[in-house]
């Protein structure tokens, strides 16, 4: 389906974006992990939110919830593993694709630091995507570095296509097919020459072809390696317009403050934004 604006990020920032779009009369789909496991669910008491203080985090996401639900914000509960500038803009989620006219990146911040190697062989043995990439590999070694709820399915996945799958984790996730080896390690790393040659797990080295990285956040330069960052932000203009003509970025991804107000100001200024850039589109 093709909406106007994408929100790829269901924190305060984003939901404030979506709610901004739904007041100008645009329709809009949210993109993003399960609120519940939003960090900011995790804070257990919020002092400096205008007006509501006292609130946890977990109460401070569900009114926000509530209030874009009511709104009229369409939301796609998932990891956004793939972005492309197709007519438009196209994310991708599992094996669905989505549509948008306009995007908002709203995705917070990485909080874990890459694995070695990780960087080096993006696109040559290392992926996000197994819906995307999978196919590459078939009747090849991949391993899977598990580190969200959806990822035993996704090994299943790549399985079922014809790989064959080592999946590793610091601890057994449950839901992991039985016959899908696995791995308990922590640390990663990746080594080849050009391409992928295999993981090292604890300090054990596992020949493979791929590593399939599944993550509940990715960098949005991952997502889209066109956008313009400035000290490890995405850099925006006053009205949180990117470098890349009809995406805008919102929240903890431009930059300190890393904080609530300031990632609901954000929002609600690039929703506004990106509602112009669709009015004039039209014009
Ligand atoms: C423990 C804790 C306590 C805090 N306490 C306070 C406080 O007291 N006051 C305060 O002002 N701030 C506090 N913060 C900071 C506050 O949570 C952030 O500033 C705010 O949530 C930023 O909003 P955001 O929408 O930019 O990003 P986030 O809230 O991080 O939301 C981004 C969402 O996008 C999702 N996402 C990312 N990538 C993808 C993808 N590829 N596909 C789908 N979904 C994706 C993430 O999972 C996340 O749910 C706290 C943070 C933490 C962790």
């Amino acid at each position: 389906m093709n909406y106007d604006l994408i929100v790829l990020g269901g924190g305060p920032a984003g939901l404030a974006a979506a709610v901004a779009a739904r007041g100008r009369g645009k329709s809009a789909l949210v993109i993003g992990n399960r609120w519940q496991d939003s960090p900011l669910a995790k804070a257990e008491k919020i002092d400096n939110y205008l007006g509501l203080a006292g609130m946890t985090g977990y109460e401070l996401l569900e009114a926000f919830q509530r209030h874009a639900e009511g709104a009229g914000v369409e939301f796609v509960v998932g990891r956004a593993t793939s972005l492309m500038t197709f007519n438009g803009f196209a994310v991708t989620v599992g094996s669905d694709v989505w549509q948008g006219r306009a995007l908002v990146l709203s995705p917070g911040v990485v909080r874990t630091a890459k694995f070695p190697g990780e960087e080096a062989f993006l696109g040559r043995g290392v992926s996000y995507c197994a819906t995307c990439d999978g196919m590459l590999y078939r009747g090849k070694d991949v391993v899977v570095v598990g580190r969200t709820s959806d990822a035993p399915e996704e090994a299943k996945y790549l399985q079922s296509i014809g790989c064959r799958v080592t999946y590793t984790a610091p601890k057994r996730p449950e839901g992991l097919s039985d016959d899908i080896p696995f791995i308990a390690a922590g640390k990663v790393e990746i080594k080849g020459e050009g391409t992928v040659s295999a993981a090292v797990l604890d300090g054990n080295e596992v020949p493979c072809a791929c590593v399939f990285i599944l993550r509940a956040s990715l960098a949005p330069t991952d997502l889209l390696p066109l956008l313009e960052t400035e000290n490890g932000y995405i850099k925006v203009t006053r009205d949180m317009a990117t470098s890349v003509p009809g995406v805008y970025a919102c929240g903890d991804c431009t930059g300190a403050p890393l904080q609530v107000a300031k990632a609901v100001g954000e929002g609600h200024v690039a929703g506004l934004s990106a509602c112009e850039y669709l009015d004039r589109q039209s014009k």
